[in-house]
Formats: structure tokens, C-alpha cells, sequence
């Protein structure tokens, strides 16, 4: 088992408690969670290490699988961006639109406002075609153009139409983040959250160690997942998938809270892309508040995939490989690194648990053809 990420966590969990299987999970950072990890701030303010992390799903099945580890707050996902020295609420709602424009609007002049500015793709091939076609070039240009650059390197004609895509436009006030009917916080944090799933017996964690040391001493007796990179398990033998990091400033302030909302986009200023003050979603009370700078960079730990039509045909290349280990080895391959897709946190636990209910197939089927050739 490798990653002590949410995939990792998700699938040692089910092995040990339902299929009574000894687990071990090796993790080359120093901590549990992946890059949902939160700790505190030497002020002592909850912070999330890598970027924030604003849990939502549609699927209350999940959520009941997960209320066993943690008790929930509500998510209050408000994001405010800065254009032209103005704080706009986004995603685009009516108040953005009335705002950027000047107008007075309700959601039927706003329909036919954006009619007049939008840019006809019926099938955007990329995220400037899929933006154009919804809200026309100037809240494109004020809004997703150069934030999309600076996060990507790249021009938002590079990348899929899924990248913006994950952006709602809303013709209605409704100023949240994102709109799943589920949108709530482990009460006590990601950390404490997948630190009580891997409480179990059956279950050995071995942090701050690549799982490469230990392969040659360790001989799985049914599956092995693996959660990394997935090029850099076929040591890049096709070529390096690009991912795309981040650094992290934290800023401390003795103030309770220092922005009007969680995060906050600068999306034409600044080499930074945003400033996040998690303290908004964490419900932590404390006189301090910690603010968090996140500038893209190539290199460094890998956060995101990069989602363009070039790079799926890469990964492609790797899955087939990938598909062929799990076939002869039992090695899974599940996770935002390893399946290469730009994946939330709810995504990849119900792929997690997906990969989970094929490992147990295929081990029950296996274990029944050895039954039948004795
Ligand atoms: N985006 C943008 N302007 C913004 C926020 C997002 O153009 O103010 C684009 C950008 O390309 C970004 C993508 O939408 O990478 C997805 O944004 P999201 O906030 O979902 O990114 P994440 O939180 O996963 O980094």
C-alpha cells in the first residue's frame, strides 16, 4: 500500500476492517492526509498545509460512510475576486454581472445581457471557447484569463474546457463557491479525520519513507495500491507527465479575521493567485488568524495534473501499462496522481472505494480459482 493520501487512507481502511487484511501504509512525506493535510500554525491556527480544502458532495451515502470518522461543521465556501480594485463575488452571480456593469438585472435581463455577449461555440474544445460561450470576452479578460495563466502556465486555449468548467456562472444571488447539495467540514480537521480511519489494528503506517526503500523487503501477499505519480512508477519510460505545484506563504495577523471571506482571487495582480484565510471555514475560535499566499510554480510536489488533450494522450499510454500491473502484479493505481485527473477530494474518496469493492472482486475470484486447483 502506498500514499497516505485519501485514496490510500480510504482503501487501507476497507481491507483491514472488512476484509480483516493486515495493511501497510507507506507514505514518503512526514504526515498522514496527502495534500489534505491541515496542522496548526505555530500561532496555533488551524491552517490547510496545501491549499484549501472545501469539502462538498452530492452523495449522501458518503457522507454517512465518513460520519464514522469525524462529526461535520457547515462549509461556508465564499470567494471574493479582485478586479480593477474592486472585490467582485465569484463565481459570476447577478450581483457580479450588476456590479461589473452597472446595471440593475434580475435573471431574465442578466440572460439577455450575456446573450449579447457571449461568443457561439456549440462545442468549446477548450477553456477559452467554453468561457466565451458563456459570458462573452470581457468578463473572460477581467475574470479567468490571467488567473488561468498564472496557475497553468499556460493560455486557457491550452487546457481542457473542464479547467473553467469547474466554475459555476449563476444567474441568481447565490454567492457560495460551488453548489453541491452537501457542503460541510470534518469538525476537527482532515488530519483528524483520516488519522481516525487508519485507527485500526490491522493497520501499520510508515511515514517519511518512498515506498521504493521498503519494495524489495516487503512482499505483498494480495494487493499493493499505489497513490503517486503514476510516470514516475514506470520511471517515466514514455516521458514526465506534467503536474503543476504550488508555494505556500503563511502570514500571520492578530486579528481575528483579517479578509471578508475564505479566499480571496487576484486574477490580474500579483504573482499570486489567491490568499486564503481558512480560519473563515475551519470554525476555530482564536484572537490570530493565519493568511496563505499560493503562487504556481512548475517542479516541487506535484497538486495538480495539467487537463489538455496532449497530456491525456500521455497518460494514456501509462494507464494501458498501469492496467497490465494490476492485471499480472494486483497493483492498483487510484488517486489525482496516479489516474492523472484533476479530482476533488469527494472524487477521489468514491474512487477509492470504487478501487476497494475491484480489489475485493478480484482477490474473492483468485482466491476461488486456487480453492478449485487444489
Ligand atoms: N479560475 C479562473 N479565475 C478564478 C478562479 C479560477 O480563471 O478566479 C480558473 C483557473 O483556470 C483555475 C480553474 O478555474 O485553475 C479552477 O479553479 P478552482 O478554484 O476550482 O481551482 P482549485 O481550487 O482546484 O485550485
Amino acid at each position: 500500500m502506498c500514499g497516505a493520501g485519501p485514496a490510500g487512507c480510504v482503501v487501507a481502511e476497507r481491507a483491514a476492517q472488512v476484509l480483516g487484511w493486515k495493511v501497510l501504509v507507506v507514505d514518503r512525506r512526514p504526515h498522514l492526509a496527502g495534500n489534505c493535510y491541515d496542522s496548526k500554525h505555530r500561532s496555533g491556527v488551524l491552517i490547510h498545509n496545501y491549499g484549501p480544502h472545501y469539502f462538498r458532495t452530492n452523495d449522501a451515502s458518503l457522507i454517512r460512510y465518513l460520519s464514522r470518522f469525524t462529526d461535520w461543521i457547515p462549509g461556508n465556501y465564499i470567494v471574493k475576486s479582485l478586479v480593477g480594485g474592486q472585490f467582485y463575488p465569484f463565481p459570476i452571480n447577478l450581483h457580479t454581472l450588476e456590479q461589473f456593469f452597472d446595471l440593475s438585472l434580475n435573471a431574465e435581463s442578466a440572460e439577455q445581457l450575456l446573450r449579447t455577449k457571449r461568443i457561439a461555440c456549440p462545442a468549446p474544445r477548450n477553456s477559452e471557447d467554453f468561457v466565451l460561450s458563456k459570458v462573452g470576452r470581457e468578463l473572460y479578460e477581467a475574470f479567468y484569463l490571467n488567473y488561468t495563466r498564472k496557475q497553468w502556465a499556460l493560455h486557457p486555449r491550452e487546457l481542457d474546457p473542464g479547467v473553467c468548467g469547474r466554475i459555476p456562472v449563476r444567474l441568481n444571488r447565490d454567492d457560495r463557491y460551488v453548489e453541491h447539495r452537501f457542503q460541510i467540514m470534518p469538525k476537527r480537521g482532515f488530519t483528524a479525520l483520516f488519522s481516525r480511519m487508519l485507527r485500526h489494528r490491522k493497520v501499520r503506517v510508515l511515514l517519511d519513507c518512498d515506498f521504493r526503500e521498503i519494495q524489495s523487503l516487503v512482499t505483498p501477499r494480495r494487493a499493493t495500491l499505489y497513490t503517486g505519480a503514476i510516470d514516475a512508477y514506470f520511471d517515466h519510460r514514455f516521458g514526465r507527465l506534467p503536474y503543476r505545484s504550488l508555494d505556500f506563504q503563511f502570514e500571520r495577523h492578530d486579528v481575528e479575521f483579517k479578509q471578508p471571506c475564505v479566499q480571496i482571487n487576484f486574477p490580474n495582480d500579483f504573482a499570486f493567485t489567491r490568499s486564503v484565510e481558512i480560519k473563515h471555514v475551519t470554525g476555530q475560535k482564536h484572537p490570530a488568524t493565519v493568511l496563505s499566499y499560493e503562487t504556481p510554480r512548475a517542479g516541487g510536489e506535484p497538486f495538480y495534473p495539467v487537463p489538455n488533450a496532449a497530456n491525456q494522450a500521455l497518460y494514456e499510454r501509462y494507464r494501458a501499462l498501469a492496467e497490465e500491473t494490476t492485471r499480472r502484479d494486483r497493483v492498483y493505481f487510484c488517486g489525482r496522481l496516479a489516474q492523472y485527473r484533476y479530482f476533488n477530494t469527494d472524487e477521489v474518496i468514491l474512487e477509492a472505494l470504487q478501487c476497494f469493492a475491484k480489489i475485493k472482486k478480484e482477490c474473492a475470484v483468485l482466491r476461488q480459482s486456487a480453492l478449485s486447483r487444489r
